[in-house]
């Protein structure tokens, strides 16, 4: 681990010590307990983003569009986090997570009958209003960043 992200781990811990950091095999924020999980080989980008859903205080969403509003405002407050603690944030890993949850957003509201877009009128619960078909879906999605290896 290079001095610069030791240094910002501390950083992040001293300007906010209500949220917690700790090592775990995934990028993941807990509401629960108030904590940001990294992996040990961390990518700052994705720990700013973890860390921007503590601080807008994200907890467990309703409908899709507004997990989707989540990792938006969590990436908007990494890029301030970025700024403060003078940290480069890859705007292409940004882009290609944006991109996922837009891709998993549109797939599910596509009605299987006549395959214009339906809404989304209860969690995971969809209606048509072409053709009225309602439907399920029960891919569960969590702000749960794929595990990525970083050469050193
Ligand atoms: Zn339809
Ligand atoms: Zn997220």
């Amino acid at each position: 681990m290079n001095m610069q992200k030791t240094d910002l781990i501390a950083k992040l811990k001293k300007t906010y010590p209500e949220i917690n950091i700790e090592f775990s095999d995934d990028y993941k924020w807990s509401p629960s307990s108030n904590t940001v999980f990294i992996p040990k080989k961390y990518e700052p980008s994705y720990l700013l983003h973890e860390f921007g859903h503590g601080l807008c205080n994200h907890k467990d969403y309703d409908l899709a569009i507004d997990l989707v509003r989540h990792e938006q405002e969590a990436w908007d407050k990494a890029y301030e986090l970025a700024k403060k603690f003078k940290v480069k944030i890859k705007d292409d890993l940004v882009a290609d997570s944006m991109t996922s949850y837009y891709t998993w957003l549109h797939k599910r509201a596509i009605c299987p009958k006549c395959h214009e877009e339906g809404l989304e009128i209860e969690k995971n619960s969809y209606k048509c209003f072409f053709c009225n078909c309602s439907w399920k879906v029960n891919e569960a999605r969590q702000c749960n960043i794929k595990r990525t290896i970083l050469k050193d």
